[in-house]
This record gives C-alpha cells, structure tokens and sequence, in this order.
C-alpha cells in the first residue's frame, strides 16, 4: 500500500477539519468492506486514511417524527433494530439479506451509499421511503434527497470535504417490501433488487414508489410506473404492466453476474411479486 497516513478522530469538527486540508488526498473509511478489497488489490492507494468509526454516528433514534440513522451504524443493527422493522421493514430485509454475518456487523449504511454501486442493497429501499441525507464540512451542512445524491456508478453528489453523517427517514405510510435476486441465495451482491411501498385503501393503490437496484448506472425510482398505479383500482394485470414499465425505464448492462436480457426478465417478475406482496394480493 505504500507511506500513508491514518487518522481517527473522534470529532466531527476534527474530521470534517482534516477533510478540508487533504481534500482528494483522503479516502474515508468505515467499515472498509468496499475500500479494503480495491487496496489489497491495488485499485487503490489512499495517501490519508480518514477512518470515521469514533465520531459517534452509530445510532438510530427517533427525532421530529423521523427515524434518524447515523452514517456509521453497521447493516447488521439494521436488520435487527425494532424501530427499523416497524418503521422500515424494506431496509431491515435488504439489511438481513446483506453480505454475511461477519460483513453485516461491519458494513455501515453510510459505506453503502457514498460507494453508489448500482447494486447497493440498502440505496432501493432509502429511495422508497423519501430518505434525506445530511452531509456535513466546513463550510456547513445540507440535506440531499436519496434521490438526487447518487450522479453514475460509483459517483455521488458529496464534495471532496464533504461526510455523509445521517440518514434521516420521515413517517411513512403504506407497506414497503424489498426483493432481491443474486446468483446464490446469501453472501453476493443484486443481480437485481427491488424495493416498493404502496398506500392502499382497500383494492385502491393511493400513492406508490418503487426502486430498482443494478438495473441502470445508479439506484432507480420508477416514476413512470408509479404513475401508472397511484389512483388506481390494482389487479393482476395492472400490475403486470406496471413492472413491465418500471423495466421499461432501466437501462441494464451485461456483466460478470447477467445479462441486460436475463436482469430485464427477472427485474420484470421481481416487481410484479413485490406489487403483489405490498397490495395484499399474493396468491
Ligand atoms: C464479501 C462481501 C459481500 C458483500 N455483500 C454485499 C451485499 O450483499 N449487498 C451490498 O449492498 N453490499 C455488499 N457488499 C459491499 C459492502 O459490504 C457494502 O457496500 C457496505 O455497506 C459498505 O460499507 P462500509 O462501511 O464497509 O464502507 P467502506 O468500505 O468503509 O467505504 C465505502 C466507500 O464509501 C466512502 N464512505 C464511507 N462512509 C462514508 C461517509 N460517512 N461519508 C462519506 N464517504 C463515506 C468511502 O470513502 C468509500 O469510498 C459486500 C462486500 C463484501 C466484501
């Protein structure tokens, strides 16, 4: 890895100080399961090293009516935290159904946004339940919607200087589901995934979200299809349609896990399942 220099503050004012002297130079660190592969494998060579495990953001609380998640707590609180699985129950299943117990315990919600693979896990259901991050520096703080932060692959809207310091979810309404398919049943990344919310009253879809993962450059909404629900009276073939429009609006690739061809067919029956399980009408 060569000379580099490690800090570990244990301030946020520290960190966000040492971030506006380095700049470019420094990569921040997390839980390091998706900075530590590419330094072993040299795709990488940070000249400082910012790891950001002390500054205290690892909690979930309740504030203002909202869940409030800091930046650095693990996946595996994620997927075992009561107020997430009541408040949340999308992100608490894409937690559980994240890497591996060893990896869970040490992969932070934050490290899975800032990365902004595609295939993010936790990016479908933030996008679905109107997530708001709080990114912070010294020229202050600012709130991004989930939806404006991620720019392409690996790429988001944080500035050189910038931390992503909390995740803040407001009260939703509805049911969230999260669907994921990768090439083995645990420890692999999305050949897809899905997450919806639907509002019903009775067979009536009120509102409607619904996210894509590894199915275009970033984490996707479908607003195309959602429009295509919300009002609506839901059926089998409403909800065919709509899953066939929500495809319609990515743009997947061939890679080392699928086909465009193969995510396209699968994203399709994902979607119309997870509609399905949302509306109460599996079966
Ligand atoms: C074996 C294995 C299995 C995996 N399985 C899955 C899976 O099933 N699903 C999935 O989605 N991912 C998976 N991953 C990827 C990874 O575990 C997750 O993306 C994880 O959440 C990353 O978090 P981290 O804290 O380890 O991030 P790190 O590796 O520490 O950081 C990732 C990136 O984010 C930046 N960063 C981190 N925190 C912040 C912050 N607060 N502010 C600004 N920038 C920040 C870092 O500089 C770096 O560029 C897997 C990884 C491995 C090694």
């Amino acid at each position: 890895m060569g000379e580099c220099i490690y800090f570990a503050p244990t301030e946020i004012g520290e960190a966000v100080r040492l971030l506006a002297e380095y700049r470019e130079k420094v990569t921040v660190v997390a839980g390091g399961t998706d900075l530590l592969p590419k330094i072993n494998y040299y795709q990488l060579k940070p000249e400082v090293l910012l790891h950001i495990g002390r500054l205290g953001l690892d909690y979930i609380k309740e504030a203002d009516g909202k869940l409030v998640i800091g930046a650095a707590t693990p996946t595996s609180k994620l997927a075992s935290n009561p107020l997430v699985a009541e408040r949340a129950s999308a992100l608490a299943e894409a937690a559980r159904q994240s890497g591996s117990a060893a990896i869970r315990t040490t992969a932070t919600i934050g490290g899975n946004l800032a990365n902004a693979s595609p295939a993010a896990d936790l990016a479908t259901p933030l996008l679905i339940l109107d997530a708001e991050l709080l990114l912070t520096s010294t020229r202050g703080n600012r709130k991004v919607a989930i939806n404006d932060f991620f720019v392409g692959p690996g790429k988001t809207v944080l500035e050189p200087d910038e931390l992503l310091i909390e995740v803040s979810l407001p009260h939703q309404k509805g049911k969230s589901v999260f669907l994921k398919l990768g090439r083995r049943k645990a420890m692999t990344l999305s050949v897809v995934n899905v997450a919806v919310r639907l509002e019903m009253e009775g067979a009536q879809c009120k509102d409607a979200r619904i996210a894509l993962g590894a199915m275009a450059p970033v984490p996707l909404r479908c607003t195309r299809a959602e429009s295509l629900i919300k009002g609506q009276v839901l059926d089998k073939s409403l909800i065919d349609r709509c899953a066939a429009e929500a495809v319609a609006e990515s743009s997947p690739i061939d890679d080392q896990r699928a086909t465009s061809w193969y995510r396209k067919k699968a994203g399709t029956v994902l979607v119309a399942r997870a509609l399905a399980r949302a509306a109460d009408m599996e079966g």
